[in-house]
C-alpha cells in the first residue's frame, strides 16, 4: 500500500505529492489528467516569482518537479468511490483498487459553462472565467459579467476598478447576490445590470470577442452587446460527486477542511479547489496541498 495516495494532479496534487515524497514515504499521485485546470489556462500572471507564463508551460514544469522524487503517478484514471476499511480504499473506475494509509483529495473543480455558440470558440480570446486572473486584460475595455449571484457582482465590482464599463446580465428577474454588494454595483457609475437576460451566443470576428447576443426574455427581443471580454460566473462545480455521503461537504458540495487540511474521515485530508476554502487560485491550491501533505504526514507518525 501507498503511505500517502493524491487523487487528482492539478496544483494542489502535484504539491501534496512533492511535500510528501520529501519525507521518504511511498507517494502515488492517481488523476484523469496531468495539470488539471491549469492545462485549459492560457496566460498566467499571477504565479508569484514568475511574471507570466502559459499553462501547459507550468503543467511541464509541475511534471518535472514531481518526477525529481519517487512518485508512482497514475493518469487516465478516474477515482469512483473512498472506503475505509483498515486501510483507506480508493476504487477507480475500471475497477481496480488502490490502498493507502492515508488519501489526499485534489479533484479540483469545474466552472459551469453557458453552453452557447461561440463559448468553446472564443475561450481564452475574450471569454474568461476568473476576475482575479484576466481582469487586467481588459484594461480600459467594455465587459459583459454573465450571471448575478454573489461570484457576479463581485466580479463586476472588482472588474469596474479595471475596465471601461461593465454589463452584468442575470437570468432571472431578481440578483441572488447579497444586499450589501448589489447596494455597492448600484453604487458604481460604470456597472449597469440587466435582468431576465439570456446570453445566446458569444460574438467575435475569428481571432477574439467582440460582443455577444442576449434575449430579453420579456420581450423576446433580441440584443446585441459591443464588449471584448465575457466573464461567466455561473458557478464552480467541485468534483466532488463521488465522495457525496462518505466524507462531510458543504451543501455546495466542496470537501470541508480544517485547518491542517483533515476530512471529516481520518487518515483523509484534502487540498485545492474541491475544498470549502475561499478563493480558488494556482498558488492557494499549491499551499493548501503543501498543508495537506504535511498533515497527512502528522497523522502517519502519531497513528
Ligand atoms: P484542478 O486544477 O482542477 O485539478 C484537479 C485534478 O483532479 C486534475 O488532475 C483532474 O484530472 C483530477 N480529477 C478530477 N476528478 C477526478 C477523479 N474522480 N479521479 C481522478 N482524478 C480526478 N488560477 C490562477 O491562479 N491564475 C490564473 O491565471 C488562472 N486562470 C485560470 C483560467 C481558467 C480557464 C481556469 C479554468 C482556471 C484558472 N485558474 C487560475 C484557477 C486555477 O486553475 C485553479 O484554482 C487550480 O487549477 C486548482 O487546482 P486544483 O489542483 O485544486 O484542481
Amino acid at each position: 500500500p501507498y503511505e500517502v495516495l493524491v487523487v487528482g494532479g492539478g496544483p494542489a496534487g502535484a504539491s501534496a505529492a512533492i511535500y510528501a515524497a520529501r519525507k521518504g514515504i511511498r507517494t502515488g499521485v492517481v488523476a484523469e489528467r496531468f495539470g488539471g485546470q491549469v492545462m485549459d489556462t492560457v496566460g498566467i500572471e499571477n504565479f508569484i516569482s514568475v511574471p507570466y507564463t502559459e499553462g501547459p508551460k507550468l503543467v511541464a514544469s509541475l511534471e518535472q518537479h514531481v518526477k525529481e522524487y519517487e512518485v508512482e503517478v497514475i493518469t487516465e484514471q478516474s477515482a469512483a468511490k473512498l472506503k475505509k476499511g483498515e486501510l483507506i480504499e480508493v476504487e477507480l473506475a475500471s475497477g481496480a483498487t488502490l490502498k493507502s494509509r492515508s488519501v489526499i483529495l485534489a479533484t479540483g473543480a469545474r466552472w459551469r459553462e453557458m453552453n452557447v455558440p461561440g463559448e468553446q470558440e472564443y475561450r481564452g480570446k475574450g471569454v474568461a472565467y476568473c476576475p482575479h486572473c484576466d481582469g487586467p486584460l481588459f484594461k480600459g475595455k467594455r465587459v459583459a459579467v454573465i450571471g448575478g449571484g454573489n461570484s457576479g457582482i463581485e466580479a463586476a465590482i472588482d472588474l469596474a476598478g479595471l475596465v471601461k464599463d461593465v454589463t452584468v446580465l442575470e437570468f432571472a428577474d431578481t440578483l441572488r447576490a447579497d444586499d450589501v454588494l448589489v447596494k455597492k454595483a448600484e453604487s458604481l457609475p460604470n456597472i449597469t445590470i440587466i435582468k431576465q437576460a439570456m446570453t445566446t451566443e458569444v460574438l467575435g470576428d475569428g481571432n477574439k470577442v467582440i460582443g455577444l447576443k442576449y434575449k430579453d426574455r420579456r420581450t423576446d427581443e433580441t440584443h446585441v452587446l459591443d464588449v471584448a471580454g465575457i466573464f461567466v460566473q455561473i458557478g464552480l462545480v467541485p468534483n466532488s460527486e463521488w465522495l457525496k455521503d462518505t466524507l462531510e461537504l458543504t451543501e455546495r458540495g466542496e470537501i470541508v477542511i480544517d485547518g491542517h487540511g483533515a476530512t471529516s474521515m481520518p487518515g483523509v485530508f484534502a487540498a485545492g479547489d474541491v475544498t470549502h476554502t475561499p478563493y480558488k487560485q494556482i498558488i492557494i491550491s499549491m499551499g493548501s496541498g503543501a498543508t495537506a501533505a504535511l498533515g497527512a504526514f502528522d497523522h502517519l507518525i502519531r497513528n
